[in-house]
């Protein structure tokens, strides 16, 4: 879920060595990686590198950093963290694609991803400085548990080192059942939240309007996991965009066993669209009667099951 602005600059980044060592890949060739952190799980890059995934383009940067400093929306935490930049969910009303670095990039939001490297090296170097009780977000310009995670393991290596080394506040926020994976690594944990976004209860909207992204199903199964293994788990309804049967979606929703909901209206206007998809998107929109005033009556029923839903920013303060 795309949530707070960040420059390109950080997220994209220029080559960096790392305290005098450096990880020398050949996106798309065979690569070496030397390491003076052996003991590191390493991401599996050298099992699994390659150009395509399904449909969407990947290709391998240096970032220059990987925690920004928190503003805006996000303002309530100290950092962001995204081990990759573009997201292949592309999801069709994500602000995160207007962050892209070009036209073209921003036209295809949703078949490319960039994976930062170098993102575990990065983290590495605050071992010096504890991030313990810092308020980490994770992510809020990609998803760190896009496919490309299942192979890659670069969020999980992030994770890892988060856990070992600092403790701090941590919040995951994802729409992937690939999260309930590292649950082994969630329990190290002393205060941590993993976040799962379901913006619909029906799979005509979700296939309209996030036709990249696991069903809504496999998402509640995985975050019903996350909750059932002990992990602070919350549910985002961001946006919620048009539902079928307001009472039913809310009743599903606490079926998890989860008592932490978030909710946040949608804006048609501020979407990435693409002509097709708007049209598309927009027919759903009028067929379904989707408006403000909708939202508003949506809001009202889920209240009745669940009184203090977080709403908007204040719903997103940290833990
Ligand atoms: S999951 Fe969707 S909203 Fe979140 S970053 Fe990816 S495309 Fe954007």
């Amino acid at each position: 879920m795309g949530i707070a602005k960040e420059s390109l600059e950080e997220t994209v980044g220029l080559e960096v060595g790392v305290g005098g060592e450096r990880m020398i890949f050949k996106p798309f060739e065979n690569i070496i990686i030397m390491s003076l952190f052996p003991e590191f799980d390493q991401p599996k890059f050298d099992e699994s590198k390659k150009d395509k995934i399904g449909q969407s383009q990947i290709t391998y940067k240096q970032a220059s950093s990987i925690l920004t400093a928190c503003k805006g929306f996000m303002s309530g935490y100290d950092f962001t963290l995204n081990p990759y930049s573009g997201c292949t969910f592309g999801c069709t009303y994500c602000y995160a694609a207007f962050f892209s670095r070009s036209e073209d990039l921003l036209k295809n939001w949703g078949y490319w991803v960039q994976v930062k490297e170098n993102a575990l090296q990065l983290l590495v170097k605050f071992r010096k400085k504890s991030l313990k009780g810092k308020t980490i977000y994770m992510s809020s310009v990609t998803d760190p548990y896009q496919p490309i995670e299942r192979d890659l393991q670069l969020t999980r290596s992030l994770i890892d080192e988060l856990a070992k080394y600092h403790q701090p506040r941590l919040v995951i926020q994802t729409r992937s059942p690939i999260v309930s994976r590292d649950i082994d690594l969630f329990k190290k944990f002393e205060t941590i939240q993993v976040n799962m976004t379901i913006t619909t209860d029906s799979e005509t909207v979700r296939k309209t309007f996030e036709p990249l992204c696991p069903s809504n199903v496999s998402r509640l199964k995985a975050i019903k996991e996350v909750h059932d293994a002990g992990i602070n788990a919350c549910i985002t309804m961001t946006p919620l965009l048009p539902i079928e049967n307001a009472d039913e979606f809310a009743q599903k929703l606490l079926d998890t066993g989860i008592k932490k909901f978030i909710i946040q209206p949608f804006h048609s206007e501020k979407g990435k669209f693409v002509a097709s998809t708007r049209e598309n998107a927009m027919q759903l929109i009028n067929k379904m009667n989707w408006s403000n005033d909708q939202y508003l009556q949506v809001l009202e029923t889920i209240k009745k099951y669940i009184p203090d839903i977080g709403i908007g920013k204040d719903g997103f303060k940290p833990i």
